[in-house]
């Protein structure tokens, strides 16, 4: 074999030994070559398939079809730039030609702000390869001769020379048993470790930028003389086999991931103390809640089948945050979900079959799949057979299954195929962002893992039936797993990553299981067995509490259970706060099939229908006739009740297919909501013309979504006049504005020239005011409504709109929060609309609370430093609350009898 590669870059070349990095000086990756760029266009040196390009997109591999796999990695230290002034233009699994655009950066930014622009190509070390410099040193132009991979015929002299380099040998053409250590010889082992002893340790990824080249290189290296197999398992299932660079990159760790570590062989114990500390482990170091983490972090070795995870168990009564999932609380005791045979590793593509086989493996194993979803879908009712249905709509997607086809076609297995094609589909998905559609890429997940457990040979399995009382407690959870479970599922669950929008979630709060997520990886260290009291009114997760905690958490549980009941009985009575003010409550609804629940939980009505559903799915934007219909459909199931519809709130995150939308650097600040529709004429008429022809009793209401002038609202105002006139259409159509943008909360006094109504959007007027934003996991945990700042927007939009006479609702997230609701109601909210689910809670809620005690902790709430505070003090407030409610019943018994 000799394979040419010509250089991807046109610049300097020059020998490796000068890199300033010593990982690609000592060639600690492999052997190549550096060009130091004088243009930013990054093309393929060889015919090959793209292995991987980091998030960053600063380095990608290319693995050819002899099997080389080739690193361009372009200047150094180029990972800390998060991307900024890279383009990739390919993604892993793509075909390239020799010559084809791989990638483009910014040359002047990259030398402003990196180390080194000099950029390795390198030959990833591979027994039995090596690579020839065919380039001088000096200026070389993309295209031109660079490297000759070729055959090294002492390779595999040299590879069995030390222990050490036949062992790599192996592991990079993984065997299915270690050759140097004969069954049953047991004399290099340590004592504690049996034969088939697997040491585990679960851990948060430390290394600020995830695990790129350097780490990758470095933690390979770390054990290249040791005897040990040893895995890297990330949180979505994925492994990877440490002795390979290219597999650990691939693995796409990033910063704050947990990672599972598998050890195993005589020096196993040895490998662990040598790559943990290069991860720069944050679990142990960093959490100052774990009360015994002195006791520093050791290996369990565990017989066959039984290795268990690491723990670094939370002290007893250390007390958890999460954020709420699902309401409600549960006692019980915690059973670890384990990793489960649907996060299987992908079969090793180096035993590709041929390819009918392929293909042939790819439609049993479709066929394997949709029969075991048809029965979960048989065995479930309401919204689990939905969820299995869905799943297995999902499994016959044409497109999915033509992409994964063609994949084989081009030599890959049918799960590398498969996998390449739900990570083209889910990036697509992801990418918008929507609630909806994200919950829709968690479908997918689900279903892609369980077709790969299928393509790997494993009939899907079924969680044992839990024992009552249990806590679950997981890393992330899938719809389809939840599902599984036998009997009423869990007490509860808690996650140590997950959203509180999946539909996992929203399949747990359908089965009334109260649930906590994001509650980070200390939910992993805690004992199976141990007693948990999983607090999601205050999203907390207790362990092991002391008696009397337990008992007063038992009492708050009873009580929960007979407020539960007492708020179902009376969901369709009106809301009167203590002092007799009226609260309105409506249901934010996305579909049509919402509103009977919606109205069955007490709702009086939609407060915010969110439009987007009809526009995201399909190939074009709907017509002016479908339109009417989804409309009118909706108001009908509302019986005459208030209708208050948004407008296409797409761009940003909400991307229509359809639309022609450029890149945005800040896409969030970009053109999406209001701005997308006035930039889309044609696509905005047909909406407003659907909606003045939606018949109703009620008075019908448009909401405009991300105003933030009233230039905004005078167009959309004359444009409905224009329709109207031109269709004869009747015009009594109240338009109001979502108060999204500061800028809005600001001016309501403005707006309220043009304005009949506001309605404050408190996710994202929470995001524009802490600059924060709201699709970033890493920042849900400061992204809240109740920060002072967004409180006190609240108040001058509330006064401003009093003082106009203009009815102003909230219809964000916080309107259903127990500890928001309170504080809404002493800024002056009377109207609050929010999920179906959280209605009868809120209506009993806030009848049991006086204006005048809401005014004052909205007052305290305004004068607090924080967020937390804001919490705390909503916290205490409805703890009294019970006290004062029974103070006040017997004080006016006392008035009554007197
Ligand atoms: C909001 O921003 O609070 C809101 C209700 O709109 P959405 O969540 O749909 O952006
Ligand atoms: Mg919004």
């Amino acid at each position: 074999m000799s394979t040419t590669l010509v250089a991807p870059l046109s610049g300097w070349c020059a020998a490796l030994d000068e890199s300033p990095d010593p990982v690609f000086r000592e060639r600690i990756l492999g052997d190549g070559i550096s060009i130091d760029p004088t243009s930013g266009e990054v093309f393929s040196p060889c015919d090959a398939r793209v292995h991987s390009v980091t998030a960053s997109a600063h380095a990608l591999t290319l693995s050819t079809e002899d099997g080389a796999e080739v690193l361009i990695h372009i200047g150094i230290d180029t990972v800390q730039l998060n991307g900024d002034g890279f383009e990739a233009r390919v993604k892993a699994g793509d075909v390239v030609k020799t010559g084809d655009l791989l990638l483009r950066f910014d040359l002047e930014r990259l030398a402003r702000a990196a180390p080194s622009l000099r950029s390795p190509v390198l030959l990833l070390k591979r027994p039995g390869l090596r690579c020839r410099r065919l380039a001088p040193e000096g200026p070389i132009t993309a295209g031109d001769a660079l490297l000759r991979i070729e055959h090294d015929p002492q390779a595999h002299a040299r590879e069995h020379k030390t222990p050490a380099g036949q062992h790599r040998a192996q592991a990079e053409h993984p065997a299915p048993a270690r050759e140097h250590t004969p069954p049953g010889d047991d004399s290099a082992r340590p004592e504690n470790a049996p034969a088939s002893a697997v040491l585990e340790r679960r851990l948060v990824l430390g290394l600020d930028h995830g695990i790129h080249a350097r780490p990758a290189a470095l933690l390979a290296a770390a054990i290249e003389a040791l005897d040990v197999d040893l895995e890297f398992v990330a949180g979505h299932g994925r492994s990877a086999n440490a002795r390979s660079p290219l597999a650990l990159m691939a693995l796409g760790a990033a910063h704050r991931d947990t990672l599972t570590l598998r050890a195993s062989g005589a020096d196993a114990e040895a490998a662990l103390s040598a790559v943990v500390p290069l991860l720069e482990p944050l679990d142990a170091a960093s959490d100052s809640a774990v009360a015994d983490n002195s006791q520093a972090p050791s290996c369990t070795a565990n017989g066959p089948g039984s290795a268990t995870t690491e723990k670094q168990a939370p002290a007893p009564g250390a007390a958890i945050p999460g954020q709420i999932a699902v309401g409600g609380l549960a006692m019980g005791v915690a059973l670890q979900l384990q990793a489960s045979p649907l996060q299987a590793a992908l079969p090793d593509e180096a035993q590709v079959l041929p390819k009918a086989e392929e293909q042939q493996r790819f439609e049993t194993a479709l066929d394997t799949v949709a029969a075991y979803l048809d029965t979960l879908a048989q065995g479930s009712a309401g919204l689990g057979a939905e969820i299995a249905r869905a799943h297995l709509a999902i499994l016959n997607d044409v497109e999915l299954a033509a992409a994964t086809r063609r994949g084989i076609d081009t030599g890959l297995s049918a799960a590398a195929a498969w996998t390449a094609a739900v990570a083209e589909m889910s990036a697509a998905l992801q990418a918008l962002k929507d609630k909806r559609l994200a919950e829709r890429a968690d479908d997918l997940r689900d279903v892609s893992a369980r077709m790969l457990s299928a393509l790997c040979g494993q009939a899907p399995t079924t969680v044992a039936q839990l024992p009552d009382h249990t806590i679950l407690l997981a890393d992330n959870l899938l719809p389809s797993q939840l599902l599984e479970l036998n009997g009423d599922g869990p007490a509860g669950i808690c996650l140590a990553g997950g959203g509180s929008t999946s539909h996992v979630a929203i399949l747990a709060a359908s089965r009334g299981i109260p649930m906590l997520v994001a509650a980070g990886p200390e939910v992993l260290g805690i004992d199976d067995g141990a007693e948990l009291l999983l607090d999601a009114q205050f999203g907390a997760l207790h362990l092991r509490p002391s008696p009397p905690a337990a008992a007063d958490f038992g009492r708050r549980i009873a009580a929960l259970a007979g407020r539960d009941r007492a708020a179902r009985a009376h969901a369709r009575d009106p809301c009167v706060t203590t002092d007799g003010t009226r609260i309105h409550i409506y249901a934010n609804l996305g579909a049509r099939e919402e509103a009977p629940g919606a109205l069955d939980a007490g709702a009086e009505g939609c407060g915010l229908l969110r439009t987007e559903f009809l526009f995201m799915h399909g190939r074009a934007a709907p017509d002016v006739a479908a339109q009417r219909s989804a409309y009118q459909a909706i108001a009908d199931a509302l019986e005459s009740r208030p209708l208050t519809i948004r407008t296409l709130d797409a761009g940003s995150d909400k991307p229509l297919a359809y639309v022609d939308h450029p890149p945005e650097e800040n896409p969030a600040l970009g053109l999406r909501g209001i701005r997308l529709s006035m930039a889309q004429p044609a696509l905005f008429e047909r909406q407003l013309l659907a909606l003045l022809q939606v018949r109703s009793a009620a008075p019908l209401k448009i909401m405009l979504p991300m105003v933030s002038s009233l230039e905004e609202l005078e167009g959309v105002r004359s444009m409905l006049d224009e329709l109207a006139q031109a269709h004869a259409l009747p015009t009594n159509i109240e338009l109001g504005v979502m108060l999204e943008t500061p800028a809005a909360a600001l001016t309501v006094d403005v707006l309220a020239e043009q304005a009949a109504f506001f309605s404050i959007g408190t996710n994202d007027l929470t995001q524009y005011t802490l600059a924060a934003d709201r699709t970033e996991p890493r920042l849900a945990a400061s992204l809240d409504a109740l920060h002072p700042a967004v409180l006190r927007l609240i108040q001058t939009a509330s006064r401003a709109a009093g003082a106009r006479g203009r009815p102003l609702s909230v219809c964000g997230h916080a309107a259903g929060d127990p500890l928001a609701a309170p504080i809404l109601l002493g800024l002056g909210l009377r109207e609050l609309s929010m999920a179906p689910a959280a209605i009868a809670g809120q209506k009993a809620l806030l009848r049991q609370l006086s204006i005048e005690a809401c005014e004052r902790l909205a007052a305290a709430a305004l004068a607090s430093p924080s967020a937390d505070g804001v919490r705390e003090l909503a916290r205490e407030f409805l703890t009294r609350l019970p006290r004062e409610e029974a103070q006040r019943r017997e004080q006016d018994r006392r008035e009554d009898r007197a």
